[in-house]
């Protein structure tokens, strides 16, 4: 089925990226693998706004990505945005293979409160799955516990569970089963080879 390579993007808290790499791999089956990280993203830096263009840091990854990739899965504490919007949480090609997470407001700190590692953790899980979800062709759920749910504010990412709702799950795995029987194609004919 290919790879799900995590790479970060500027400086990132090991702890943090190492955590969701497991938590993909449990989640949807593949193998993960850390890849190379890239340094500050200055490319997309936006003076006026002081942030970074998600939409550019998205384009770059998706050239750079290992050949090999199933999905490829960046990490940044870049604050990104996107035209219209204040900021995002993160983006992805849907149905692509390239998926950018931003933990910039994912932590306590960021709004002047205690800090708390263990909800940021479990943010940042959240959202590194609800944007893998839609390099599986996963778009917005209604489901407001599904974590598909598009979340514009931190409570909502709290609020939704860590887990794709039943009709979600459903779409996923038909993909999933997909993958699977294209990379079995693709061993046959490599063998005949
Ligand atoms: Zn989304
Ligand atoms: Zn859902």
């Amino acid at each position: 089925m290919g790879k799900i390579y995590v790479s970060m993007v500027g400086a990132v808290n090991e702890d943090v990226v190492t955590m969701i790499a497991r938590h993909v791999r449990g989640m949807f089956g593949f193998e993960v693998e850390m890849y190379t990280s890239f340094p500050d993203p200055d490319y997309a830096f936006e003076e006026s706004r002081r942030q970074f263009s998600s939409a550019l840091m998205l384009q770059n990854l998706a050239r750079v990505r290992p050949p090999d990739a199933a999905k490829f899965l960046a990490i940044t504490e870049a604050d990104l945005f996107i035209p219209m919007v204040t900021f995002v949480y993160g983006q992805a090609q849907l149905a692509g293979k390239a998926a950018l997470v931003s933990l910039a407001r994912l932590s306590q700190e960021f709004y002047g409160l205690p800090p708390d590692k263990e909800l940021k953790m479990r943010r940042a899980r959240k959202e590194a799955a609800h944007e893998l979800g839609h390099t599986f062709g996963l778009v917005h759920c209604h489901d407001r516990s599904c974590l598909m749910s598009l979340s514009t504010e931190v409570l909502q990412i709290d609020v939704k569970s860590e887990d794709f709702c039943r009709s979600c799950w459903i779409v996923l795995e038909e993909e999933l089963t997909e993958l699977r029987k294209e990379t079995k194609k693709n061993k046959i004919l490599e063998f005949r080879r």
